[in-house]
C-alpha cells in the first residue's frame, strides 16, 4: 500500500530528524536571510478532479435528456484529454465537436503558468519521438527540449546520487538492473508476472527506491505492477527526456490551438456527457452545460474518457468490455506546483526519493527554459511534486478529503527538510487532485485491455490512452489515430 497522510506526517518527522542533505543545494545567497519572509504562501483553489456530476452519473441520478437533437455534427469527441484533442487534430478539416466536462482541456496532461514558466499538473515528458508521435510533433511545430538522463537524482542509502552512471553502490545496482533488463530472456511473460518477481538479489535500499519510483509512475509498488511496466519505467528513467514547456501540457495546448484555429465552436468546455447511444446508422450524445441538457446527433462518436466513465455513459458497450473495465484499479495522486519568485534550487531536472518517503518524484519546471537558453531570473522557479496515494476507493477518498492549506504547509516543510530550506521563499502553491489518475498496470492488464484496443463499431470508437494497456502520450496518439480513421471511413 502507498503512504497515507498519517504516514506522510510521520515520515516528515523522520526526515527532519535524519537531516538529509545531498545533491540539492541553495544558490549562493543566504536563504534564511532571503527577501521573502512570508511563511504563508497563497494556496490556489484546487485543480484537477471534481466529482459533483461524475457521482450523479455513478448513482444513476441522471437529468432527463431531450428527445430531439438541437445540433448535428459529423463527429462528436467525448473528453478533451490528450487522446480527445489528438483525435480532433486529426479531424481538423472535418465537421466535429469536442465536449470536455471541465473548463480547461488537457485532462491528466493539463497545466498552469507562473511568471512565464509553464508547469504540468500531470504528465511531464516523453521519450524520443518516433512514428506517429514524431509526425504529430512536426505537424504541431513542437520541438521538445532534450534533457539528458544525467539530469536525474536518486535518494538511496541515506543520500542523494546524481546521474545514471557512477561507481558507488547505488550505481552498481542500477547498472546491474539495466543489464538484466536488456538481456532478459525473450520467453519471460512480462505482461503477466510482477516486476518484483524479476528483482532478486538486489540491496534492500535499492529495492525501496524502485518501489517508490514505481509508485511515482503507477501508484503501486514493484509487487503490484507487471514486469513489462517495470521494464518500461527503468528504460524511461535511464533515457533522455523530451520536455515541452509545461511538460506534456505544452503538447495538449498545441493540439487545442490546432483545433480552435481550424474552425469556430469545435472545442466545447464545461460540457458533461451523460450518454452516448446508437442512433440509426450513427450515434446520439447527451450532455449538459450551464444552459441545460442537449443532444447532438452524429455519424460517429469518439469516446476518449477513462474506461470507468465509458462504462457508464455507453449503455451498449459489449459485455466483455464492461467486465474488463469493471476490473480496473485506478491510482489517486496529488500533484503540487510549488512556485517561488527566486531560483533557490540548483538541482537536476528530476529526482526520485526512496520508500517510505511520500514525495516520490520532483521535477523542476524551468528546466526546458534553462536548457534552451530562454530562462530569465525574474521567472523564478516551479517545483512539481508527485505524491501518490493508495490505489482504489480508499486513496481516492483520502485525496478528496484533504485540507489544501494544511497539505501545502506540510509539503513545504517536507521539501525544506529534504532538499533546501525553501520554506520562506514560496509565493504560491497550486495543488491538483486526481482521483482516477492512472490505471494501475497490474499483471494481466494487457490481456484485459486487449479487448478494448482499437475497439470500434459502425457508430463509436473507444479512444482513451489506456485502450491498449499502458497510459501514455503514445497510447493517446495511437488511440486517436485509430478513432480518426474510423470517422474518416464513415465519410468514404
Ligand atoms: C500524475 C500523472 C503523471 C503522468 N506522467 C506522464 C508522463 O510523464 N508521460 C506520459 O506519456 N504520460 C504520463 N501520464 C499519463 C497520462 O495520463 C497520459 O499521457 C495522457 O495524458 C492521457 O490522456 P487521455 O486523453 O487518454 O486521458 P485523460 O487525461 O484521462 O483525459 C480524459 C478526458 O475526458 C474528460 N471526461 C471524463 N468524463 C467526461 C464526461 N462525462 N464528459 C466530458 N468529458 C469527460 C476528462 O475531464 C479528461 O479531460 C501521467 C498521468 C498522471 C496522472
Amino acid at each position: 500500500m502507498n503512504t497515507t497522510r498519517r504516514d506522510f506526517l510521520k515520515a516528515l518527522a523522520g526526515v527532519v530528524a535524519a537531516g538529509l542533505t545531498g545533491t540539492y543545494r541553495a544558490d549562493g545567497a543566504e536563504i534564511e536571510n532571503g527577501k521573502f519572509t512570508s511563511t504563508k504562501p497563497k494556496v490556489l483553489p484546487w485543480a484537477g478532479d471534481n466529482y459533483t456530476l461524475g457521482h450523479r452519473l455513478r448513482d444513476g441520478d441522471i437529468p432527463k435528456a431531450p428527445d430531439k437533437a438541437d445540433r448535428t455534427a459529423d463527429f462528436v469527441i467525448v473528453g478533451g484529454g490528450m487522446a480527445g484533442l489528438a483525435a480532433g487534430h486529426f479531424l481538423k478539416d472535418k465537421d466535429f465537436v469536442l465536449l470536455e466536462q471541465y473548463s480547461e482541456t488537457g485532462g491528466t496532461s493539463s497545466g498552469g503558468s507562473y511568471r512565464g514558466i509553464d508547469f504540468s499538473r500531470g504528465a511531464v515528458c516523453t521519450d524520443r519521438p518516433y512514428g506517429l508521435k514524431a509526425d504529430l510533433f512536426t505537424e504541431l511545430g513542437l520541438k521538445p527540449t532534450v534533457i539528458s538522463a544525467e539530469e536525474t537524482a536518486w535518494h538511496c542509502y541515506g543520500q542523494w546520487h546524481k546521474d545514471i552512471r557512477g561507481n558507488d553502490r547505488f550505481h552498481r545496482e542500477l547498472t546491474r538492473l539495466q543489464g538484466e533488463i536488456n538481456s532478459a530472456r525473450k520467453d519471460i511473460n512480462l505482461a503477466d508476472s510482477t516486476f518484483s518477481q524479476f528483482l532478486s538479489g538486489y540491496d534492500r535500499e535499492f529495492l525501496n527506491l524502485l518501489d517508490n519510483t514505481a509508485k511515482a509512475f503507477f501508484c503501486s509498488g514493484t509487487q503490484g505492477v507487471s514486469a513489462g511496466a517495470g521494464f518500461f519505467m527503468v528504460r524511461a528513467l535511464t533515457s533522455d527526456s523530451y520536455v515541452c514547456d509545461g511538460g506534456n501540457s505544452g503538447i495538449a495546448r498545441a493540439l487545442k490551438s490546432s483545433i480552435t484555429g481550424s474552425g469556430p465552436n469545435r472545442c466545447a468546455t464545461d460540457c458533461f456527457v451523460w450518454s452516448v447511444e446508437r442512433k440509426d446508422n450513427g450515434a446520439s450524445v447527451v450532455y449538459s452545460d450551464s444552459s441545460g441538457m442537449h443532444r447532438i446527433d452524429c455519424k460517429h462518436a469518439v469516446v476518449a474518457t477513462p474506461p470507468m466513465v465509458a462504462l457508464r455513459i455507453i449503455p451498449e458497450l459489449p459485455a466483455q468490455l464492461k467486465v474488463a473495465f469493471a476490473q480496473l484499479e485506478y491510482g489517486a495522486f496529488v500533484v503540487a506546483n510549488i512556485c517561488m519568485p527566486e531560483k533557490i534550487l540548483q538541482s537536476p531536472y528530476q529526482s526520485f526519493a526512496d520508500a517510505p518517503h511520500p514525495l516520490t518524484q520532483l521535477i523542476l519546471a524551468e528546466a526546458p527554459y534553462i536548457a534552451s537558453g530562454r530562462y530569465k531570473p525574474e521567472m523564478g522557479s516551479v517545483l512539481t511534486v508527485y505524491y501518490p496515494y493508495s490505489y482504489g476507493a480508499a486513496g481516492r477518498a483520502q485525496v478528496m478529503a484533504l485540507n489544501k492549506d494544511k497539505l501545502a504547509a506540510a509539503l513545504i516543510n517536507e521539501l525544506s527538510a529534504l532538499m533546501a530550506p525553501i520554506k520562506n521563499h514560496v509565493e504560491q502553491v497550486e495543488i491538483t487532485r486526481w482521483g482516477h489518475a492512472v490505471i494501475v498496470p497490474r499483471p494481466g492488464l494487457s490481456s484485459l485491455m486487449n479487448k478494448s484496443n482499437q475497439y470500434t463499431t459502425e457508430w463509436m470508437t473507444f479512444a482513451h490512452s489506456s485502450a491498449g494497456g499502458g497510459q501514455s502520450l503514445e497510447g493517446a496518439i495511437s488511440a486517436a489515430r485509430n478513432a480518426a480513421d474510423a470517422c474518416l471511413r464513415k465519410l468514404a
